[in-house]
């Protein structure tokens, strides 16, 4: 913190008394020995304390359209995980019967695919942000 200097007159004797200001803290009083009269007063800031008001960082930048890849992955994952699962449950509640258990294969089989195409959309939202 930057030693910015301020005045303020002492309780007891009416002398003004130079302090930093930057030991004066958040509780912006601070009880001190008064120079001139020995005796404790308490300094405070006579000015607005606002310019010593740190800023808020900055929101961090959010390209646009990653908050809308990043749904669109979660999406992804759970419809792919979803498609996944029942293709599992009806492969093996299909039994012996060749079309049905086809037909399931191709269902976890896309299951899989959209997990993966999650995975690498979700990459590449990755590489966007790092640009
Ligand atoms: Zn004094």
């Amino acid at each position: 913190m930057k030693k910015t200097f301020a005045v303020c007159p002492c309780q007891n004797c009416g002398k003004q008394i130079e302090f930093d200001r930057s030991e004066l803290g958040f509780a912006k009083t601070r009880t001190i020995e008064c120079p001139h009269c020995q005796q404790e007063t308490a300094i405070f800031d006579p000015k607005d304390t606002s310019e010593s008001v740190i800023p808020a960082p900055p929101e961090p930048e959010e390209k646009p359209g990653t908050a809308f890849l990043t749904f669109a992955c979660f999406v992804m994952f759970a419809i792919g995980l979803g498609t996944t699962i029942t293709g599992f449950q009806g492969y093996y509640a299909a039994g012996e019967d060749p079309a049905w258990r086809t037909m399931y294969v191709v269902q976890y089989s896309s299951g899989f695919v959209l997990i993966a195409l999650g995975l690498i959309l979700s990459a590449l939202v990755r590489l966007i942000r790092k640009e």
